[in-house]
């Protein structure tokens, strides 16, 4: 694994990480950080960290763009062409663009080639936002009262400067839900990558910076934390389009009172999916539920039902048949085709994970299997086996708190009341699903549940319908027109006609 994860890394045209700001890719001089594999532990590169410095520059020459530049102004139709231009290269890069993600954030090469986190996938939301560049309308109001001969009408003007944080688990989509959309809206943009991503998103970075963008409109800066807060704090900041933590997104929300930044904040969820005796197959449903915890990015992805909330004339065939799915995972090299499963992050978050893991049998459930780490060859990678646990009272740590990780926790119910106050009984709403045959139970229920989106026998989201939290998941959706009028503040214009 080591050596293929090395020739990949060696066979690509990489360059020490830099910042791009006003046009130019500087050289920095300030201090870097490493990135590191997790698959192997291996470093992938380093890269400036930005700071204040870093950031203070970006958001100049952002700044600079907007109020001064032509981009903003510039008619629809060129702004789109422009956009679709660069789209049209992402396109080109799609297989290295891939092999990039997977050096990142270690999901095997195949899923990040072929799913909804792909290049492709990423330049086709990209696309489709350039798309409604030419479609931003306002609209006119019939007269109110005789009393005066005044006709009013609203233009949607792009918000401003953006900055753009993202997380490391899904870094190309995310960077086309936030670049996309503001682009084409008309702002100009500072995108951070999350510091466990930036080889990836350095690499759309660089097809954006060949493009015709006027110098300004476009600006990356690298770094962690310390990096993200003054950017989300600075004052020549319009709007912050956010995703990562619920913790994250509370201080940024806090950082960002200053100028009443505008604020789009994609967090985490605790997600229920809701297996009732009438649904089509146990052994399906449970299979999908499990493997959304333990193939893919295992469990790492902020929609997936970490809470199976099982009819309680259900539960033993529940576990038999997410035991059966969990033996088709395969860890190990991500560039054999037959890896299922990316790795933890980070060796921090494996240590969190454990530490639910042994907080949930703490508290009373009971492990049925899973949760601790694979050793020989795969021990340098941050593998957690995937586990589940039964008998957990939703009061319990590993059924409240967000963990991010390969842990299903099943709890028990007896009726759709139940079933749906355990579900609401969180103080996360971003997702989840509930399986049944009854369609009007499905309706019922899935209105009855507080969150952005919920899935009927399964749940997969589209880039071009809405997606977002309630609650503490989040404030506001990312998706189709939700997102361009994200990027956009209505404007009135009042018009004296007897002047
Ligand atoms: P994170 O909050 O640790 O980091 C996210 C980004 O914020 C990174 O770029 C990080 O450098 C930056 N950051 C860290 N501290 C900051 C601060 N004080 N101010 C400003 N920026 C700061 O999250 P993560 O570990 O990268 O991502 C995992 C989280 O993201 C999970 O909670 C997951 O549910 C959530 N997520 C949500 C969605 C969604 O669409 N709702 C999608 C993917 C991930």
């Amino acid at each position: 694994m080591t050596e293929t994860v090395q020739s990949v890394h060696a066979s690509l045209d990489l360059r020490p990480g830099q910042l791009f700001i006003d046009g130019q890719w500087l050289d920095w001089d300030g201090p870097r950080f490493d990135q590191i594999n997790p698959n192997t532990q291996q470093v992938m590169g380093s890269f400036p960290e930005a700071g204040e410095r870093g950031v203070n520059e970006a958001v100049a020459a952002a700044r600079k763009a907007f109020d001064e530049g032509p981009w903003p102004r510039m008619a629809a139709q060129d702004r789109k062409r422009i956009l679709q231009r660069f789209i049209e290269r992402i396109y080109d890069a799609e297989e290295e663009i891939a092999k990039l993600q997977t050096l990142d954030n270690g999901i095997p090469y195949h899923l990040s080639r072929n799913t909804r986190v792909s290049a492709k996938a990423t330049a086709d939301v990209m696309d489709s936002y350039a798309g409604w560049a030419d479609k931003i309308t306002g609209e006119t109001y019939p007269q109110f009262t005789a009393a005066s001969n005044m006709q009013y009408m609203s233009f949607r003007e792009p918000v401003g400067v953006v900055a753009a944080i993202l997380a490391w688990n899904a870094p190309l989509l995310m960077f086309a839900n936030k670049v996309g959309p503001a682009l084409a809206a008309g702002c100009t943009v500072v995108v951070k990558p999350s510091e466990y991503t930036n080889l990836s998103v350095t690499r759309l970075a660089r097809i954006v910076a060949e493009s015709d963008l006027p110098p300004g409109v476009f600006n990356l800066v690298t770094g962690a934390g310390a990096t993200g807060s003054a950017l989300s704090a600075h004052p020549g900041v319009d709007k912050v389009t956010f995703t990562g933590s619920p913790q994250t997104g509370r201080s940024i929300l806090l950082a960002s009172g200053g100028n009443m930044k505008r604020l789009s904040l994609e967090l985490g969820g605790k997600s229920a999916g809701i297996v009732f005796p009438d649904t089509r197959s146990l052994a399906a449903t449970a299979t999908q539920l499990m493997g959304l915890c333990s193939t893919f990015l295992s469990g790492q992805v902020c929609s997936t039902p970490s809470r199976a909330l099982v009819h309680r004339s259900l539960l033993d065939e529940f576990v038999h048949h997410a035991a059966e799915q969990v033996k088709k995972v395969k860890f190990g090299n991500p560039f054999e085709s037959t890896t299922t499963s990316a790795p933890i992050i980070s060796r921090r978050q494996v240590e969190r994970i454990l530490g639910y893991v042994e907080s949930g049998q703490q508290e009373g459930a009971t492990l049925q299997f899973g949760g601790d780490r694979p050793g020989g060859d795969l021990a340098e990678g941050n593998w957690i086996n995937p586990a589940l646990f039964t008998n957990v009272s939703n009061q319990f740590r590993v059924a409240r708190e967000e963990i991010f990780g390969p842990v299903l926790c099943v709890i028990p119910f007896d009726t759709e009341e139940e079933a749906v106050r355990i579900a609401n009984d969180s103080e996360y709403g971003l997702a989840g699903c509930v399986f049944t045959t009854d369609v009007t139970r499905a309706l019922r229920v899935a209105r009855a549940i507080r969150s952005g989106s919920i899935g009927i026998n399964g749940y997969a989201s589209v880039p071009n319908a809405p997606m977002g939290g309630v609650k503490s998941s989040g404030i506001g959706r990312e998706g189709g027109w939700p997102s361009i009028e994200a990027f956009t503040e209505l404007k009135t214009v009042n018009f004296n006609l007897d002047a």
